[in-house]
């Protein structure tokens, strides 16, 4: 594609993470490219061209599964404060084309700033990148608290950054964040629902967390969750468990849904909420409706798609199921879709909480076990429970 571009008379780079990445020994997530061809132009190039975006063009190159984006060089007029601006100072429109120097200045953060020329095989470097790579610092190009302000997901990007390559966040960076962060309630629940997968789920989960929560940027994208952490120390280190699994998970290439994590967040705020409907209605119909508020509160922060929500639903309601004394109907839970996740969360909760042990390690046996011994255990447990029961009712007296 660079190939194609500079052919055809334009300027053509590979920027941000896939250049970032490979000066890291990484393998980069994709590749995007910027030239100064029009999104036109590059339509013109590649027959497996779309153009995309409405806050700015972008046109995005399909080969099988795969796309690479290319983007024109940005203006700085935003920088220059021509641009038009929500009242609180974010971008509200960023369509101005401009040249690579301008386009510098508009990227996030310096090591986001290297550019590969195919003209030379340099790298561009205007802004101190190659030397934040060396000494593992995430720096803000230009002045931070302006940049925040332009476009407040750039904290999120910051601690993103700084949990997956490990590195330090420079002063200036860092210290304007806790007191912004609840600029981010501004931006559109669907983009902070896309950043806050990317957070969790690329395998650094628990570094990312710990940032997010010191810097109060938690706060804003899970508000329930943090006013009661304050109260229940539990709560954070059931969140630290959680995110260890899950980064274990990504590590080990296994399938992550972030309905999971989701699930994790809210369930200690679901949980109390039930307790407290339970004294005026039934148990089953209290822990429904409690689950519609936690959730309908939550999409106020952070959009949730509906498949997720009724996975969250599941994976709490199952709770219940696989920790009751065992039934005939227990064996059917084996074959519920979600009881794989209900399982993994059920064994969390274990770790916080000694009470659950037994009957997580239950659980663990009995799927490790053939369809016999299966049977059989389910058999002497149904048994065992009906033995207990019976204990337990008073004898009928005249
Ligand atoms: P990764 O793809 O590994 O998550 P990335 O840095 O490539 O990281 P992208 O979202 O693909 O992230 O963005 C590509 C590049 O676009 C970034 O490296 C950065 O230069 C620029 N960029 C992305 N988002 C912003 C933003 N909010 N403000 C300024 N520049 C941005
Ligand atoms: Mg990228």
């Amino acid at each position: 594609m660079l190939y194609r571009l500079k052919s055809a008379g334009f300027q053509a780079y590979i920027v941000g993470g896939g250049v970032r990445d490979l000066l890291l020994n990484i393998i980069p997530k994709d590749f995007d490219i910027v030239t100064d061809a029009r999104p036109n132009q590059v339509k013109d190039l590649f027959t497996n061209c779309r153009l995309i975006g409405r806050r700015f063009r972008l046109a995005h190159v399909h080969f099988g599964r795969d796309i690479i984006e290319v983007a024109t060089f940005r203006g700085a007029d935003s920088d220059e404060g021509t641009q038009e601006l929500h009242h609180s100072g974010m971008i509200k429109r960023d369509n101005t084309y401009g040249t690579l120097e301008e386009d510098i200045w508009r990227r996030d953060i310096t090591i986001n700033a290297l550019y590969y020329n195919i003209a030379d095989f340099s790298i561009i470097d205007a802004v101190g990148g190659m030397d934040d790579i060396k000494n593992k610092i995430i720096r803000v190009i230009g002045e931070p608290k302006l940049r925040y302000r332009e476009d407040p997901v750039r904290m999120l990007r910051v601690v993103r950054l700084a949990a997956k390559l490990n590195f330090t966040i420079e002063k200036n960076s860092l210290a304007p964040i806790k007191k912004m962060a609840p600029i981010l309630a501004d931006i559109s629940h669907a983009r902070l629902f896309d950043e806050m997968y990317k957070l969790f789920h690329t395998g650094a989960a628990l570094k990312t967390f710990h940032l997010l929560y010191q810097r109060h940027l938690f706060h804003v994208l899970f508000p329930q969750t943090a006013a009661m952490m304050e109260k229940n120390s539990q709560i954070k280190s059931f969140i630290e468990c959680a995110c260890r699994n899950t980064d274990a998970r990504v590590l080990h290439n296994k399938k992550v849904t972030p309905a999971f994590l989701l699930a994790i967040f809210l369930w200690h705020v679901y949980k109390d909420k039930s307790l407290e409907l339970s004294d005026e209605m039934p148990k089953a119909q209290a822990s429904n409706i409690a689950a519609s508020q936690v959730i309908s509160t939550q999409i106020k922060s952070t959009a949730i798609p509906k498949i997720l929500v009724m996975a969250i639903r599941d994976i709490w309601h199952l709770q219940f199921r696989l920790t009751q004394p065992a039934s005939p109907k227990t064996f059917e839970l084996l074959d519920h879709p979600r009881f794989r996740a209900a399982y993994d969360f059920l064994l969390l909760r274990a770790e916080i909480d000694s009470k659950y042990q037994e009957k997580a390690a239950w659980w663990t046996r009995l799927q490790a076990v053939d369809p016999v011994t299966q049977t059989q255990m389910l058999t002497d447990e149904v048994k065992k429970n009906h033995k207990s029961r019976m204990k337990k009712r008073p004898k009928k007296t005249l």
